[in-house]
């Protein structure tokens, strides 16, 4: 019954939306129409507010700055209310995962916290990664048999989300009564907490939600706490839901025995079923993610672009998206009908500028002493120590790439060195991306800090 009236309510919602489309179609011109609007999507109403996902933050800022009375008329005349909030695709992830927390009593199925976007179907499959598509696929076919645990670990943006949401949709399509839980692990440790210090909450309910369902995804388990009571809860719920073969599926950015706060019981746990690393992708896969996303967001984009996209962005799949959506999006500024490789070329230095316009070279030095755990003093100094060392190349190639400034200047200025031997501990990094894991996680994780502000 309660499944049944969910799925009329997103018939409805659907329906009322094509009453809006309908309603601005013929009020705005057809340009800002197709370019904007039509790119909308209504997620639900909640509390009297229709909450709507943007593809981006410039289709967010431009509805919301140029349409915003139009919206609020044709939703209020659709669907009864002229409250409304775009979220952008951020924005939509986090709306989505605290649905769970928001609806937990209600009719909200669990399943409404997968992302539909990210299924087996939208997943490209190369070197890097092949072999943990495949046992996800396995996993998902047949839950709680083969591998169980699954431990997927590798760097920021490189599919780990996307593979656990696949598997979560997949598994509710093919049995319509499966229960699915996909949780961060900040999620498990929030609701955990607020269990434990909240007296009108009960443990009892916590457990009975986590230990009653058939699949427990719990996402970027690095970030679990070494407190002792999180952890035994953790190591409980694992031990019930595994005992009677309940699938659990696990990601991190690094391998349990890595995860420094993680009890030896637990990572001997994890070591039980099957533990799968995922690679950044090599250029062949890159170009055809971008090719699958040009085509699924239905971008004109020409292959040399396309080409040079995927050459100059190498290890993280969210940056390359979003320097796909960046180099269409000055393609229609334009008015240019396909993108091109010249508009790519300006995508990548705009993002550049961008960057540097907020990130100093005392930002970068600020979050690699902090990523490292270590002193200034010591990264900017001349200890010879394998880890300073490193550390210190890190943050010369982070600031040859990231920032606009020469390597004369990083030298003199911050180093307290020439020119060749920034240009060398830049190429030494170039070198150990291609072969070190550690290098390409480090660098990765440090980018999408800076990068993330
Ligand atoms: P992670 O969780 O590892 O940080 P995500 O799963 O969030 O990374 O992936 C980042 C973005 O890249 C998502 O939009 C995802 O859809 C996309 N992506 C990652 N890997 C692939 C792939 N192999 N094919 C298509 N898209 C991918
Ligand atoms: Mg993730």
């Amino acid at each position: 019954m309660e499944e049944l009236n969910e799925e009329s309510e997103v018939v409805q919602t659907q329906e009322k939306w094509k009453e809006v489309l309908h309603e601005l179609v013929n009020q705005t011109s057809v340009i800002s129409f197709d370019m904007w609007i039509k790119k909308l999507e209504p997620i639900t109403v909640y509390a009297d507010k229709l909450y709507i996902k943007a593809p981006n933050n410039m289709t967010k800022k431009i509805c919301n700055d140029s349409f915003n009375f139009l919206l609020s008329q044709a939703i209020e005349k659709a669907f009864g209310t002229d409250e409304f909030e775009i979220l952008n695709p951020e924005e939509y992830e986090e709306f989505m995962l605290r649905s769970l927390e928001i609806t937990d009593s209600s009719t909200f199925h669990e399943a409404s916290t997968l992302n539909p976007r990210f299924t087996f179907d939208n997943f490209v499959v190369g070197t890097s990664n092949k072999f943990v598509y495949s046992a996800c696929k396995a996993v998902a076919e047949s839950p709680g048999t083969k591998f169980n645990p699954l431990f997927i670990y590798g760097g920021v943006g490189l599919g780990k989300t996307h593979l656990l949401h696949a598997i979560g949709n997949y598994l509710v399509e093919n049995n319509p009564n499966i229960k699915v839980l996909y949780k961060t692990c900040e999620n498990f440790t929030n609701d955990y907490l607020e269990c434990i210090h909240n007296k009108n909450k009960d443990i009892s309910k916590f457990r009975e939600k986590y230990r009653s369902v058939d699949v427990l995804m719990i996402d970027d388990v690095q970030f679990i706490s070494n407190k002792e009571a999180t952890q035994l809860e953790f190591f409980n719920t694992f031990n019930d839901l595994h005992q009677v073969n309940k699938q659990i599926i696990i990601t991190s950015d690094r391998p349990p025995s890595e995860i420094s706060t993680l009890n030896d019981r637990m990572v001997s746990r994890f070591s039980m079923g099957l533990i799968q690393d995922i690679q950044s992708p090599d250029f062949e896969t890159r170009y055809v993610i971008l090719q699958k996303k040009a085509q699924l967001e239905n971008n004109h984009i020409d292959n040399d672009a396309l080409e040079f996209l995927a050459e100059n962005i190498t290890t993280n799949i969210r940056e390359l998206e979003g320097a796909l959506s960046k180099t269409v999006f000055l393609a229609q500024l334009k008015d240019k009908r396909i993108a091109t490789i010249e508009d790519a070329q300006e995508a990548l230095k705009v993002k550049k500028e961008e960057t540097t316009e907020f990130v100093t070279p005392n930002f970068i030095i600020d979050q690699v002493c902090k990523y490292y755990r270590m002193e200034r003093k010591d990264l900017l100094g001349n200890k010879r120590n394998k880890e300073f060392v490193e550390a210190r190349h890190i943050c010369i190639y982070l600031m040859c790439d990231l920032l606009n400034i020469p390597m004369a200047t990083i030298g003199k200025e911050i180093f307290n060195r020439d020119h060749t031997s920034i240009m060398h501990a830049r190429n030494k990094i170039i070198d150990s991306l291609k072969t070190s894991d550690k290098v390409r996680r480090d660098v990765n994780d440090l980018k999408s800090l800076i990068q993330n502000k």
